[in-house]
């Protein structure tokens, strides 16, 4: 945390290196000892709260998660455990390196998701878990901040990377959602890649399925509830060099839904929300409670209308009202300073961050990593 005020003061030192305009440098010297004054406000304020965790400004932030669920060290192999640091660490590593280029927080939440939407330890793209049917079925959403402009894709089971066709609806449609065979049908005519449906085909999601078929045949369930035991929704929040916030969700959604269901994950307000004005919020859990609270939107909205912090707000939202409802989930966020919050109530969720100041860490259980989980 030390690190990040003093990359303020180094780079503060840098802008008044130059020998031009003194009175300028007076300005900018008070600029600095503010920034400087309030970052350390900002940092001492996340200090108190293990959740959270601060980040350079003005420069750039991004956050991730790969789903939030049982995620425990005795349930994990130590090659698993090390497989998702690793894949965790190389995204975060992707989506820097475009923001630290200048490329907007939009591209780099498309590229960090996409990354995570090919990688099969994720439910997202390759490694999507299967509904009722055997079949899989992929809901994406993506946001831009600045603009509130929005696109989601629902249903989707031939686009190999969901989150893409999500921003060509944005970018390319006069809509803000399409679902199901005219999601796919767009996104081919939009030119992304199209594969077969036995492409997101996996055998670790297969056994999840035939694993919790068996048991909700044997418990007579009502059959098609959903689980999200097999986590690995993911998200990514970023803040780019013009101060621009974007987010986006992709999912397989819950193992065994029912045919046609459609999760919060592409549902602008409730698994993702982009506001410059507040933040950019990223959520995976019980994607039923999410719509009904409206959750990515409603901390959008603490912020805005009753003035919270970000760190306030996530947690007044995951751990006061789902905790309260045994909604099982977790959210991502940032605000545009650059604070990012990873709050939830399950035992663990994958996520990390990345600052301009080259602070990188990456998470996957709960209080053994030196964090709340809020439990
Ligand atoms: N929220 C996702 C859904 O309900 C699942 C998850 O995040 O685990 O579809």
């Amino acid at each position: 945390m030390e690190s990040k005020v003093s990359l303020i003061g180094r780079r503060s030192q840098k802008q008044m290196a130059f020998g031009w305009l003194p009175g300028l440098q007076v300005v900018m010297a008070a600029v600095a000892v503010m920034v400087g004054l309030s970052a350390f406000a900002a940092v001492a304020w996340a200090a108190e709260d293990a959740g959270s965790a601060p980040s350079a400004r003005p420069g750039w932030a991004l956050v991730i998660h790969g789903g939030a669920g049982t995620i425990v060290p005795d349930a994990m192999s130590e090659e698993d455990e090390a497989a998702y640091r690793r894949k965790l660490r190389e995204v975060l590593d992707l989506g820097a390196a475009m923001l630290e280029d200048g490329r907007s927080s939009l591209d780099a939440v498309e590229a960090v998701i996409r990354a995570m939407e090919d990688c099969p330890l994720f439910n997202a793209g390759k490694g999507a878990v299967f509904t009722a049917a055997g079949t899989n079925e992929m809901d994406a959403s993506i946001m831009d901040g600045r603009t509130l402009d929005a696109g989601a894709v629902a249903g989707v089971k031939t686009v190999k990377h969901p989150i893409s066709a999500a921003r060509a609806v944005m970018g390319h449609s006069p809509h803000v959602m399409l679902a199901g065979e005219g999601a796919d049908s767009f996104a081919a005519e939009q030119g992304l890649e199209i594969v077969p449906p036995d492409y997101f085909w996996t055998e670790r999601r297969w056994k999840d399925y035939l694993r919790r078929k068996e048991e909700s045949e044997k418990e007579s369930r009502e059959e098609g509830s959903g689980s999200n035991d097999e986590h690995g929704t993911v998200g990514c929040v970023a803040l780019d060099r013009n101060g621009d916030i974007a987010a986006g969700t992709s999912t397989g959604g819950m193992t065994m839904k029912m045919w046609g269901r459609i999760g919060d994950s592409p549902i602008i307000g409730a698994g993702t929300y982009a506001d410059n004005a507040s933040c950019g919020v990223s959520c995976t859990g019980h994607g039923e409670y999410f719509i009904r609270n409206a959750v990515a939107y409603d901390i959008t909205a603490l912020m805005k209308y009753r003035g919270l912090r970000l760190e306030e707000a996530t947690r007044s939202v995951v751990l006061g009202k789902l905790k309260d409802q045994g909604a099982a989930g977790g959210v991502i966020a940032l605000d545009r300073e650059g604070h990012v919050s990873m709050v939830f109530n399950t035992a663990g969720m994958f996520r990390g961050f990345i600052t301009a100041d080259g602070t990188a860490q990456v998470f996957l259980f709960g209080e053994n990593e030196g964090e709340s989980a809020g439990n």
